[in-house]
């Protein structure tokens, strides 16, 4: 159980970063429509702007990039060291992985973002 004052409740509910209530994101969760990117413009609890200013979201790429590494290295860690497989195969599988997990990297990229910079305000919230 996460404490809901904890930025991680935000980061893993997709829940706003000031008050951890009301929802960032427009569909439920990553894979529920193909339109995982969409967000909405406010809070609808605390009315807290999502983009703060244009172009916001362009240091979540630099987040995106440190997820992708470390999932990448991690797989070719555990496929070489403990599956012996060959370059070809660590390859693909990364290049599969990635193309699967693209919207749940790209929606906690973004969540990890705007977490760094709005905190938490309990006042904010409802209870
Ligand atoms: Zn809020």
């Amino acid at each position: 159980m996460i404490a809901k004052e904890s930025k991680l409740y935000s980061i893993l509910h997709g829940t706003c970063p000031a008050c951890h209530e009301g929802k960032v994101f427009v569909s439920s969760h990553s894979y529920a429509s193909i339109h995982f990117t969409e967000m909405h413009e406010k809070c609808s609890v605390c009315r807290q702007a999502y983009e703060p200013e244009p172009g916001f979201f362009q240091g979540a790429m630099y987040v995106s990039y440190g997820i992708t590494l470390g999932v990448a290295f991690a797989i070719s860690i555990v496929m070489v060291l403990f599956f012996n497989a060959s370059l070809w195969l660590v390859m693909g599988i990364i290049t599969f992985l990635m193309f699967a997990l693209l919207p749940v990297i790209f929606r906690s990229s973004r969540m990890i973002w705007l977490n760094m910079f709005i905190s938490y305000k309990p006042r904010l919230s409802r209870n």
